[in-house]
């Protein structure tokens, strides 16, 4: 291989390198040295051309093999043995992404999200879809809002009107494949018939690519889009935005973009499907005399009767204060959860009233939870 720079040191992968490891290294440089982000690169135009077909070869289990034992010498002519009778263009598509000769789509497919080139290359083809993501606040969440998204998709080259081909210029038959779209390499007894890689399969190729998509049809474009956030949203919900996704193939409509939502969590509300609970710490003599306590909802505070004797714990119940349904199905139930605070580092009279509280505390008669402690107590140590 004198002279010619090593497959494997071109993608940057050792020769051991599982073929997850080369697809990712091929995505990774071929991005980098794209003509769409080089343009007039002389350099990475060619440096794209090697990238492309070391990772034609070493994407494939057989072609690698003979790579491996016989350098680039042993792919030129036959395909040596072992492939007898294969379906080539078959074993390409199963190898997953960039399957032998189609990498330049590949390319954009990932790129752009997709096109999927398969065999039915002349129907319209519905783009691909888009995902991206946006953040609203716990309150943006309750009362709905609407938010602008920015993204890159795919669309139609308007140099070429999508042809992929310069003004005036127009397709010619492959002249590798006469038009077939396949050819066939002889190897003795067998012959085998693959994907034409000059027109990959499609039988014609641009006279002369259009100079804007490098005849491609496709242009990356960011578009803006406005998103109406529907009330009672939650985190991780989806919201599908119809028809702004990527360009379509042969005139099919463009693909959706759906936007992840994600909800930023309240530090004083927790939501739990469309309940909501807030926690309100109380006093004891608050508890044991009872109170009015103003307690905040997602609409502004309501005034609620604490009554006497309430227990630390206790969970009220707000109807309708809780989030509306996202799909219109009523409204959560608000939780009002009272917490008792029990005082630290007490005052001198504060620490008196608490122990005048404790001589009270001998005559209390009724107390249901110690009854009910002391039995069960009794039960345990069986007496
Ligand atoms: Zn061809
Ligand atoms: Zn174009």
């Amino acid at each position: 291989m004198a002279g010619k720079q090593d497959y494997y040191e071109l993608l940057g992968v050792a020769k051991t390198a599982a073929p997850e490891e080369i697809k990712k290294a091929y995505k990774k440089m071929a991005m980098k040295y794209h003509p769409d982000r080089n343009p007039g690169d002389k350099e990475a135009e060619e440096k794209f051309k090697k990238v492309n077909e070391a990772y034609e070869v070493l994407s494939n289990p057989e072609k690698r093999q003979i790579y491996d034992q016989y350098g680039e010498d042993g792919l030129k002519g036959s395909f040596g043995a072992g492939a007898e009778g294969a379906d080539f263009s078959e074993m390409f598509k199963n190898a997953g992404f960039g399957g032998g000769f189609s990498n330049l789509g590949d390319i954009f497919d990932s790129m752009f999200g997709g096109g999927g080139r398969g065999r039915a290359r002349n129907m319209p083809q519905q783009g691909t879809d888009l995902i991206t993501k946006i953040i609203v606040t716990f309150k943006e969440s309750y009362t709905g809002t609407s938010k602008e998204i920015s993204f890159n998709r795919s669309s139609s080259c308007q140099f070429c009107n999508g042809t992929g081909a310069e003004s005036g210029s127009s397709r010619k038959a492959c002249p590798t494949c006469k038009g077939s779209g396949q050819v066939r390499s002889g190897n003795g007894f067998f012959s085998i018939s693959q994907t034409c890689p000059t027109c990959h399969g499609e039988g014609s190729i641009i006279e002369k690519p259009c100079t804007h998509c490098h005849g491609t049809g496709f242009l990356k474009e960011t578009k803006k889009v406005e998103v109406k956030v529907p009330a009672g949203i939650a985190d991780g919900m989806q919201i599908r935005v119809a028809g702004e996704g990527n360009s379509g193939l042969n005139g099919g409509p463009r693909g959706d973009v759906y936007v992840e939502v994600r909800v930023k969590s309240d530090e004083l509300f927790l939501r739990e499907g469309n309940d909501i609970y807030v926690e309100i710490p109380i006093t004891y003599s608050q508890a044991a005399l009872g109170d009015k306590i103003e307690v905040p909802t997602m609409d502004g505070t309501v005034e609620m009767t604490l009554p006497a004797g309430t227990q630390p714990n206790t969970k009220m119940r707000l109807k309708d204060k809780g989030f509306p349904d996202v799909h219109g199905r009523g409204k959560g139930v608000l939780y009002v959860i009272f917490k008792l605070e029990v005082p630290r580092n007490l005052s001198d009279g504060h620490k008196e009233a608490i122990m005048k509280l404790k001589e009270f505390e001998k005559e209390i008669k009724e107390r249901p939870t110690l009854k009910d402690y002391l039995e069960k107590i009794k039960k345990w140590f069986g007496k």
